[in-house]
């Protein structure tokens, strides 16, 4: 099976880091506990998307980027000795290719290939060929009526409230809880 993984919110725990370089920047000190949907940033202050976007790539710069679930490694790791590829695909914008790059190898986490999407072409992480994709985005699993042979693992985060949704979409606490499903779905 060809599992795509996610970065941003996913393997990758953003939003402290984000936060701690807009409070820096501009004075705005957000309560992470108060981020609740995913145009938080853009609905409660006024910030644009570029913006928001930008900041977020000020934490990848700044190593402000940590491991969402520290023990993930050696789990996708079984999981490629089992015969399954591991797809990593990502928004994350241009300038962050090689910061997330690096911060893949440093976390050891093993791959057999490395998308970076940002959807200018036109295609969602799903029309990639992959089986089964683990995210954090709420519209992805509004997409899911398009990809009936695929899985979504909609990761939960205060961010991801994707409401009602298709069969082939299961809510998930964790990546792990994702893999663990994927290994006793075969
Ligand atoms: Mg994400």
């Amino acid at each position: 099976m060809n599992i795509g993984v996610d970065v941003d919110g996913v393997l990758a725990d953003l939003m402290p880091g984000t936060l701690e370089v807009i409070k820096k920047r501009t004075g705005v000190d957000v309560d992470i506990d108060e981020y609740g949907s995913w145009t938080y940033l853009q609905d409660n202050f006024g910030f644009s998307t570029e913006e928001v976007l930008g900041y977020m790539d000020l934490a990848w710069f700044s190593g402000l980027v940590t491991m969402l679930e520290p023990g993930i490694s050696e789990h996708i790791s079984r999981m490629r000795r089992a015969g399954h590829l591991i797809t990593i695909i990502t928004q994350r914008t241009r300038p962050t290719h090689a910061a997330s790059t690096t911060w893949l190898q440093e976390n050891c986490i093993p791959y057999d290939a490395l998308v970076f999407n940002d959807g200018c072409n036109g295609l969602t992480k799903l029309d990639y060929p992959i089986d089964v994709l683990i995210d954090d985005s709420p519209y992805l699993a509004k997409e899911m009526a398009k990809y009936p042979d695929k899985t979504l693992y909609s990761l939960k985060q205060p961010w991801n409230d994707p409401g009602p949704c298709q069969d082939n979409v299961t809510h998930v606490a964790s990546v792990a809880e994702a893999l663990e499903l994927i290994e006793r779905s075969l």
